[in-house]
C-alpha cells in the first residue's frame, strides 16, 4: 500500500484524504483466515499484528525509554509507538492493564500508522490524548496522522457491517456491544454515530 502523507486542515472544514474506511476494509480483507475468519469477535488484533504483519506487541512500562522517545513534559504520557525498524508495537503496560479495550486501540491506531503513514524509518510516538481522546475533555487539536490513525483503528475493530449486524442483533444493547467488540464506550458511542444512520 502507498503511504499516505497527512495533509494540512483548514480550520473548521473537513481534512481532504484518504478513504480511510476503504483502506481499513481492504486490509482486513487482506488478513488470511487462519488468523481471522472475518466474521469473529472482538477482532484479534493482536494476532493481526504479528502474524499477519509480523510486528511484535510489547507491553512496556515506561515508553519514554524507546530509542528516539521525545521529552515530555510531566505531564504528558505515551500510549502507544511504532518503531518500524524493529517491526514493533510498544504499548504503555499500565494502560493495558487498567483499560484492555484501551491497549486494542492503541494496537490498531498503531497498525494505522504502519498502514498509512510508513515513508521509512522515522519512529512513530502517539501520546496519550493524541490515541482515542476522552470525550469529557476538552479535545486538542490532532494532526491529520493521528486523526487518520483513530480512523482506521475504529473501522478495524468496529468493522460496519458486523457493527451493524451486532447492532440489531443485541437490541441496541451498548454494553454488550462493547464487551462483544472490546471496545471503550468513548470509541463504541463515537463508532456507532459513524456507521448506524440516523433515522
Ligand atoms: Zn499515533
Amino acid at each position: 500500500m502507498s503511504p499516505v502523507s497527512p495533509h494540512p486542515t483548514p480550520s473548521g472544514e473537513p481534512a481532504p484524504g484518504p478513504d480511510i474506511e476503504a483502506l481499513a476494509a481492504a486490509f482486513l480483507a487482506s488478513v488470511p483466515g487462519y488468523i481471522w475468519d472475518g466474521q469473529s469477535l472482538p477482532v484479534p488484533i493482536e494476532d493481526i499484528a504479528d502474524s499477519h504483519l509480523g510486528l511484535l506487541v510489547r507491553d512496556v512500562e515506561d515508553l519514554r525509554l524507546a530509542p528516539g522517545a521525545p521529552r515530555l513534559d510531566t505531564d504528558q504520557a505515551l500510549s502507544g509507538l511504532l518503531l518500524p525498524d524493529r517491526g514493533e508495537i510498544w504499548v504503555n503496560a499500565e494502560e493495558g492493564r487498567l483499560w484492555p479495550p484501551r491497549r486494542r486501540f492503541t494496537i490498531a491506531h498503531e497498525i494505522g500508522h504502519w498502514q498509512l503513514h510508513r515513508t521509512g524509518h522515522g519512529s512513530v510516538f502517539c501520546r496519550s490524548t493524541a490515541i482515542e481522546p476522552d470525550p469529557t475533555s476538552a479535545p486538542a487539536p490532532l494532526t491529520p496522522a493521528e486523526e487518520q490513525a483513530n480512523a482506521f483503528a475504529a473501522a478495524l475493530l468496529m468493522p460496519p457491517q458486523l457493527l451493524q449486524r451486532q447492532y440489531e442483533a443485541t437490541g441496541r444493547d451498548f454494553a454488550r456491544l462493547c464487551r462483544t467488540f472490546g471496545s471503550s464506550g468513548a470509541a463504541m458511542g463515537r463508532r456507532l454515530h459513524t456507521v448506524i444512520p440516523r433515522s
